[in-house]
């Protein structure tokens, strides 16, 4: 029997909503779902590395890229490119296997637009003053980058009323709870 396409899973939320921690336990407990890796310019925080978080690379080649027609999506965020690789997404897909695209909203939409099956889901933290305590209590970046991450907060969540679902990060387990609803509905 022919094997069916893979579902694609869209997953965006602020800088400091807790994505990470909360796609680090879905993917632990359903290592069957595939996590895109991006490229991207930003220099690679303490414990980062490369072709596990990211692809690293400069803005020269990531042009070249960008020009060369490689990313599915790409988006400028707080001063740093983030792309997609496109022949990665499309062989996974063939494959049948569901993937998982950590992004944020501008690549989110566009994704929305060249793959409307794609299944858009964003993180809402409980209150804009929890988002800033955790994005501070994470200790990974310094003043102007957490100013930077704070002013783009309004903007996305205005975005998330474009998504098909939003989960409030609150407590943890309740929040994975409702991904795994969506995902495996
Ligand atoms: P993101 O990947 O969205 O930038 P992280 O996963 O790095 O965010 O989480 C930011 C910080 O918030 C981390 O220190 C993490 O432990 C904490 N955190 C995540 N989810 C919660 C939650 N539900 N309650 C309290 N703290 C949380
Ligand atoms: P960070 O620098 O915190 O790792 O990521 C900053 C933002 O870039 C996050 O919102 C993250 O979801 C987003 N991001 C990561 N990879 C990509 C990508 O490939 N494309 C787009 N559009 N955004 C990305």
């Amino acid at each position: 029997m022919e094997k069916q396409y893979g579902r694609l899973f869209v997953i965006s939320g602020c800088s400091g909503v807790g994505k990470g921690t909360l796609l680090g336990m879905l993917l632990k407990q359903h290592p069957e779902l595939e996590l895109s890796i991006s490229a991207t310019t930003r220099q690679p925080r303490p414990g980062e590395k490369d072709g596990v978080n990211y692809f690293f690379t400069d803005r020269k080649e990531f042009f070249k890229g960008v020009e060369n027609g490689e990313f599915l999506e790409w988006a400028e965020f707080n001063g740093n490119c983030y792309g997609t690789k496109k022949a990665w997404v499309e062989k996974m897909l063939s494959r049948g296997e569901n993937l998982i695209l950590e992004i944020e909203t501008n690549g989110a939409l566009q994704i929305k637009k060249k793959l409307p099956e794609a299944v858009l889901i964003f993180i809402l933290p409980p209150s804009v003053e929890e988002l800033e305590h955790r994005l501070r209590g994470r200790n990974t970046e310094d003043e102007a980058a957490i100013q930077g991450r704070l002013h783009e907060v309004r903007r996305e969540i205005e975005c998330s009323k474009q998504y098909d679902y939003c989960v409030v990060n609150d407590s943890l387990e309740k929040a994975l709870k409702e991904l795994e609803n969506i995902i495996f509905r």
